[in-house]
């Protein structure tokens, strides 16, 4: 069984779990399966055991691996602080070497990590889902025009003809510069929510950052990284370093949780610091104070996992940003720290798992009465707007850099 030993993991990270279960109380898959293997003492138990030769990775184990949203809900409460997401991507890690990805995930990280196959796709699909799909509440958003079996409504992000990086460009603010910029936009903004992209630029030029965008990136390898394709996922790092290791900028700026999440914790090559839109607002929070809707808004804000647990970014950041916004009114959402059931190919391979998740948030996000969901994270909204769709809410889901772009001077 020597060979079968799972790489990456030793038996000081696994032995450190004590067992005591405080991972049940928060996990949301286990919250809807009620079975061991969901949660992360199973899953760490079942690595131990086949660390330590007593049982086999087989392609059941591998499926355990990948039952998870990697929320890391379980990590944040862990009395012993397990570090659990090491242990579970060096977990999938091995089974991909073994088996190979699931054909779903080895779909995603195939298309996601060759952008010319992607920008190909953009252009094929962008007429034809608007010929074939119907608007959503949320913008940038479409809607299958018929029920699927078991899920119900579905949607799915506008594919854009034109990815948002298609040159190098500098955008500079109307004022004095404040500082320089490298925007990293990473996949979802590039090929599906430019607007979102455009509206994160203004927003920053508002804050008096000079902001670049280089043609020269591509995803950030979330898709393969959390699949455990780590040989993948350094050859899109690498390609990623050689575009964002440059001179003359104060940051790099991501406005998606994954993305800022991999970024600090996977690519320690990087030479320039990492901001997340979200602290750079907070930051700044008293320019922030000066800007207005244009008309009272009532809304309730996602705390995306990757923001809150991934890079630890206090939960007041967003809430205070949001409080001193002139015309808005914000109302706190029940769990609004838990997961929304995307998980990256989560949803694909678990979809009715994913979709128990996703209704959960949605009926708590909407048991606030806010018209708009806001969140920092363009799969979050995706998958907001989607559960807000499957339950007949009047509400819509927004990144805040939407909203911020109306308000901002
Ligand atoms: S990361 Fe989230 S989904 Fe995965 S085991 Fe931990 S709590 Fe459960
Ligand atoms: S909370 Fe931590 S120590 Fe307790 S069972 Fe879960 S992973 Fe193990």
């Amino acid at each position: 069984m020597e060979q079968e030993k799972i790489l990456g993991i030793s038996d000081e990270l696994v032995e450190r779990c004590v067992r005591c279960g405080s991972c049940r109380q928060v996990c949301p898959v286990f919250n809807v399966t009620h079975e061991e293997p969901s949660v992360a003492r199973g899953k760490i138990f079942l690595a131990d055991m086949i660390n330590k030769g007593k049982a086999e990775l087989d392609k059941e184990a591998a499926h355990f691996f990948n039952l998870c949203t990697t929320c890391l809900r379980c990590a944040e409460i862990c009395p012993v602080m397990v570090d659990y997401e090491k242990i579970i991507i060096s977990a999938r890690a091995k089974a991909v070497e073994k088996f190979g990805l699931p054909p779903e995930k080895a779909a995603a990280v195939k298309l996601f990590s060759n952008p010319k196959l992607l920008n190909l796709a953009g252009k094929v699909a962008a007429p034809l889902t608007k010929l074939f799909t119907k608007a959503s509440k949320s913008p940038q958003n479409r809607l299958l025009p018929f029920n699927v079996p078991k899920l119900g409504k579905v949607l799915l992000p506008e594919p854009k003809a034109k990815p948002f990086n298609s040159t190098d460009r500098w955008f500079r603010p109307k004022g004095k510069e404040k500082g320089r910029a490298l925007f990293f936009t990473g996949c979802m903004f590039n090929n599906f929510y430019t607007e979102t992209a455009q509206n994160v630029v203004k927003v920053l030029n508002a804050l008096g950052y000079s902001v670049f965008v280089p043609k020269e990136q591509s995803c950030c390898g979330a898709p393969a990284f959390f699949a455990g394709d780590l040989k993948t996922f350094n050859q899109m790092k690498q390609k990623n370093l050689g575009s964002l290791n440059r001179e003359g900028f104060d940051f790099i700026v991501t406005a998606c949780a994954t993305c800022g999440h991999v970024l600090k914790g996977e690519y320690s090559e990087l030479r320039l610091p990492v901001k997340e839109l979200i602290e750079l607002l907070f930051e700044n929070i008293e320019t922030v104070g000066s800007w207005k809707l244009p008309r009272k808004v009532r809304v309730t804000w996602h705390h995306p996992c990757h923001i809150v647990r991934g890079q630890k970014i206090p939960r007041h950041y967003p809430e205070d940003v949001l409080k001193v916004l002139q015309n808005l009114s914000y109302t706190p959402m029940p769990e609004a720290d838990n997961c929304c059931g995307m998980g990256g190919s989560f949803k694909l391979s678990h979809p009715e798992i994913s979709r128990e998740i996703q209704l959960k948030k949605a009926k708590n996000a909407d048991s606030t009465e806010a018209e708009v969901v806001l969140t920092e994270c363009p799969g979050c909204v995706m998958n907001i707007a989607e559960g807000l769709e499957r339950i007949g809410s009047k509400a819509s889901a927004l990144h805040i850099a939407d909203l911020l772009a109306k308000a901002v001077k």
